[in-house]
């Protein structure tokens, strides 16, 4: 082979979240210590912020992070974070102040498969319960405090699985000096201000401000929101998913913590508003809140004070910053020599924080299948691009789900969610099926469709979608008496459990002290 056709230099344009998961990922398996022999080099710029937010994460992130070689009590301290065990939704499937307006989902633990799936014997009435506490025991360990494991279980283990809250600030930081420190990748402050092609379109280095030309043979766009290579220079257009997810805006604060021992809940909150909802995040310093609302809802000034009015900020001092959001993908990922991963590549708003979540999993695969050579580029681009546009529409199917499965009709934003021409065609279909039967794995066939049955599973019943088993299929079910009893095993383990586990502020305090 000709070694001029080899990817031997990768340029990462932009230092967020995204930027470094990705330098960790590719300097991790290809760096120039191994045989693969490529140059990582991150560029970011000291003048242009990050976003800032991004603190919630699924348990996937725990591969990653043990995968590079993060030790998870370092990771704990130095980026204040705590355990998130899963999310709170409130209000989402009737308006506040009504009985039953709660429900977990999705608690990180797989249902229970130990007699198989329970499903359609709660749907007949095995258990009294709610669906997350007939089949699984976490909703009750998030509804207890405690956290997901004790301090006789290993980094990254844990009696109920478990992901994290995190400072998206400070965890920059720890994968800046880990990708530095311990994987080889060479980091550069400057400003980015163009960015230089050649005739076949790719591009053969960005210029900085100072005027030095940074060469590659790979670049990875992660400029955030600005998309300054993939977007603005190769001008690959984005395709607005406003017409599905109306949410185009949040309104961001960070809050003290009430006091140095007040509780800490093991689960995002989301609370349902009228023209959106409000996240909030327990880190061990401080809390992240956010209300993400559409503007075509909404007004600006509305949307302050319905969050002032959550975060009880009576004299309206608290600073709030406002974040416009652009809600949807790039027509592609990678255009020539040219990948965008992180918000430069697409967002949808954070309800499942799905953000870190499909950055990490397209940097990994970036590096699992970087191309041999300058000829393989193309066909691994195709691959790259059919997977991530998959992964994306199905996370956005996803997050329709919990707006078009609401009984909420108090507003014209929830109004308008249920309105069947903003659901696509792929949600509908499904959920024309699961009228009649429970999903099952078949619906989730790919890999790559980031959530799965159990997520559906928890979001569909946790928020009373109807299936009708009909006389037919009911039929098919006739272990009943079986399944009781595995639902009161299921239910006496959750009391040893509740028994066992420490209080997650305790857990974190004792990880800091002596992990
Ligand atoms: P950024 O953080 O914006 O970083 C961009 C980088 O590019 C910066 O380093 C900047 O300096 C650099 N840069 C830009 N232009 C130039 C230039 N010309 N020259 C040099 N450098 C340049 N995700 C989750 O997983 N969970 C969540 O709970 C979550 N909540 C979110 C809430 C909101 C309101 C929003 C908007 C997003 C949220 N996300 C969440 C997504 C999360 O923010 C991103 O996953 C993450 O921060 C990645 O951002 P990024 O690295 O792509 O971009």
């Amino acid at each position: 082979m000709d070694s001029s056709e080899q990817i031997k230099r990768v340029l990462i344009v932009g230092g967020g979240t995204a930027g470094w998961l990705s330098a960790c990922h590719l300097a991790k398996k290809l760096a120039s210590s191994s045989p693969a022999g490529v140059q990582v080099t991150l560029v970011e710029s000291e003048n242009i912020p990050t976003i800032g937010v991004g603190e919630g994460t699924v348990p996937a992130i725990r591969d990653s992070l043990r995968y590079l070689g993060i030790s998870e009590t370092e990771f704990i301290r130095e980026c204040d974070a705590t355990f998130k065990q899963g999310i709170k939704f409130a209000n989402w499937v009737r308006p506040p102040g009504t009985s039953g307006a709660d429900y977990y989902h999705h608690i990180f633990d797989y249902p229970d498969n130990q007699f198989g799936d329970l499903t359609p014997y709660w749907l007949q009435g095995a258990a009294d319960g709610s669906y997350v506490d007939t089949v699984a025991v976490q909703g009750a360990v998030c509804d207890s405090g405690l956290g997901p494991k004790d301090m006789t279980v290993p980094e990254y283990e844990g009696h109920t699985s478990y992901a994290y809250h995190l400072d998206a600030a400070k965890f920059a930081r720890l994968l800046t000096r880990h990708g530095v420190k311990k994987l080889g990748v060479k980091h550069l402050l400057a400003d980015v201000q163009s960015v230089l092609r050649d005739e076949s379109g790719d591009i053969t280095a960005v210029k900085t401000v100072a005027g030095e030309q940074l060469e590659a043979d790979l670049f990875v766009d992660c400029t955030g929101f600005a998309s300054l290579l993939l977007g603005q220079s190769l001008g690959v257009k984005f395709v607005d998913k406003r017409d599905v997810l109306f949410a185009d805006y949040a309104l961001a604060a960070q809050i003290p913590n009430q006091s140095k021992d007040a509780p800490i809940p093991s689960f995002t909150i989301s609370t349902a508003q009228e023209s959106g909802w409000i996240w909030d995040i327990g880190l061990s310093e401080r809390r992240g809140t956010g209300y993400v609302y559409s503007s075509d809802h909404t007004s600006h000034d509305r949307a302050e004070s319905v969050f002032r009015d959550y975060l009880d900020d009576k004299t309206g001092d608290l600073s709030i910053r406002r974040i416009p959001m652009r809600v949807g993908y790039r027509e592609t990922f990678w255009q020539n020599n040219c990948v965008a991963i992180g918000l430069s590549q697409g967002f949808v708003e954070p309800l499942e924080a799905t953000g870190i979540l499909v950055y990490d999993a397209a940097a990994r695969m970036l590096a699992d299948i970087f191309p041999a050579n300058k000829s393989a580029m193309p066909i691994v681009a195709k691959q790259f691009n059919q997977a991530v546009q998959y992964s994306w529409d199905c996370v956005i199917d996803f997050i329709k789900l919990h707006y078009c499965i609401s009984g909420r009709r108090d507003h014209a934003f929830w109004v308008d969610n249920c309105d069947t021409r903003s659901i696509p065609d792929s949600l509908q279909e499904k959920l024309a099926l699961w009228k009649f039967q429970p999903p099952s794995a078949y619906d989730f066939p790919s890999k790559f469709g980031i959530f799965n049955l159990a997520n559906y599973q928890y979001v569909l019943y946790g928020m009373e979608f109807e299936t009708t088993l009909s006389a037919g299929s009911s039929g098919w079910y006739t272990r009943m008496s079986e399944a009781v009893s595995r639902i009161q095993e299921i239910s006496m383990f959750s009391k040893q459990l509740l028994g066992a586990l420490p209080e997650h502020r305790v857990l974190i305090e004792r990880i800091k002290k002596y992990g």
